[in-house]
């Protein structure tokens, strides 16, 4: 089932009355979510992520625009006639029924023509288990379970009424680091075993990342980019989205272009002929450096932290607006941790310049000097 949201805001009035202006959680969100994908909404605590998903289940009116599931427009549809399964951060499971009645207890409400015999319910019940692997525990009382259980045996509770849209609202935020990792490539097996058209909310980019079909960065409730995770990495439309993905993250620098060359610092590191001089922002992306003697960027030596196959050199350069540059790079090059500091070239396929006032992508083809 595509998911249609046109124009989609939510304005919420501000209680606080020193402040006049309304809060404005979701920002006119246009977009079409494609049949059977996944799809992670990404961005920093308070972007308006929950919002939006909440507007999709039913659960919050829109202060303006539509929502369509397939052609229907669902706008006006309570969240139980909408065919969604929701899933929060907090399992809330109910705590005195067996996980098997926890998941049976949505099939026991239809009503009509929906109405299952017992037996279509324990059926369904089972499937659902079996799907999120929790079946043998059926009869254990959720706190007998871990936390990673628990949260199974919600995704359970959601796919057992077989929604159209499957609604993720960070869940896996309560989970330990290997549990969350675990259960997010559980998550990615079920919905492309399922093909339920599903939304899955996170402020944690890796994680969107590595799950969804396409991702979509939010800011501030106004939508920055939609696309598949790689081409938003590769191709980011601004310093947010930049700054937003990859891990270490990007580096960045306070440059100039003066007469087609790249400064940062005194080092002219890249060559863009058709760039105006002007102030600019500069990304570069920790694999965009090449360790070379009589490289362009000057930097000064900090540490260096082997990670496995690869290496990470900490430097400092005065134009970095973060406290450190983060390089990463294979391990067999030899790196002196006493030297006194590094020349980097960089790979021009990786660096990225912004206006210095929007913060918006200046598209140029540069060479590295
Ligand atoms: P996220 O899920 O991305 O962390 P939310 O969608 O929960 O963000 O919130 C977006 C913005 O809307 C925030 O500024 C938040 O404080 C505000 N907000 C959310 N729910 C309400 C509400 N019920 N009343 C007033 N403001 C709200
Ligand atoms: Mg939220």
């Amino acid at each position: 089932m595509k998911v249609e949201l046109r124009n989609l805001t939510k304005i919420f009035p501000n209680r606080n009355k020193k402040v006049k202006e309304d809060v404005v959680a979701v920002n006119d969100f246009t977009f079409t979510i494609p049949d059977g994908k996944l799809v992670g909404l990404l961005g920093p605590s308070g972007c308006g992520k929950s919002t939006t998903l909440y507007m999709i289940s039913g659960l919050q009116q829109p202060t303006s625009g539509q929502i369509f599931f397939g052609e229907e427009d669902v706008t006006d549809l309570s969240p139980e006639n909408r065919g969604v399964g929701l899933v929060f951060q907090n399992y809330a499971l109910y705590p005195h029924m067996t996980v098997k009645q926890n998941i049976l207890f949505p099939l026991q409400n239809l009503k009509g023509a929906d109405k299952l015999s017992k037996q279509d319910m324990l059926e369904r019940a089972y499937q659902a288990a079996k799907l999120v692997q929790i079946d043998e525990l059926m009869d254990r009382k959720p706190s007998e379970l871990s936390g990673g259980q628990q949260q199974r045996v919600a995704i359970a509770r959601a796919l057992v009424k077989m929604p159209k849209v499957l609604l993720l609202d960070e869940p896996l935020s309560n989970l330990d680091a290997r549990l969350r990792l675990q259960t997010r490539e559980e998550i990615r097996r079920i919905q492309r075993e399922t093909k339920i058209t599903t939304v899955f909310v996170t402020h944690d980019q890796e994680e969107a990342m590595s799950i969804s079909d396409m991702i979509i960065v939010m800011k501030k409730g106004v939508v920055q980019q939609i696309g598949k995770p790689q081409d938003v990495y590769e191709d980011p439309l601004n310093l947010f989205v930049a700054k937003f993905l990859g891990t270490p993250p990007i580096n960045v620098f306070e440059g100039r272009i003066v007469g087609g060359r790249l400064f940062i610092g005194d080092d002219a590191v890249m060559e863009y002929t058709d760039v105006p001089d002007q102030e600019v922002f500069v990304g570069i992306r920790p694999e965009g450096f090449i360790l070379t003697e009589n490289g362009a960027l000057n930097c000064k030596m900090s540490g260096i932290d082997v990670m496995g196959r690869d290496v990470s050199i900490v430097t400092t350069n005065t134009a970095s607006v973060n406290p450190v540059v983060r390089s990463i790079i294979d391990a067999d090059n030899n790196v002196d941790a006493e030297s006194d500091g590094v020349r980097y070239s960089l790979k021009p396929g990786k660096v990225y310049i912004f206006n210095k006032e929007t913060e918006e992508r200046i598209y140029a083809k540069g060479r590295a000097l």
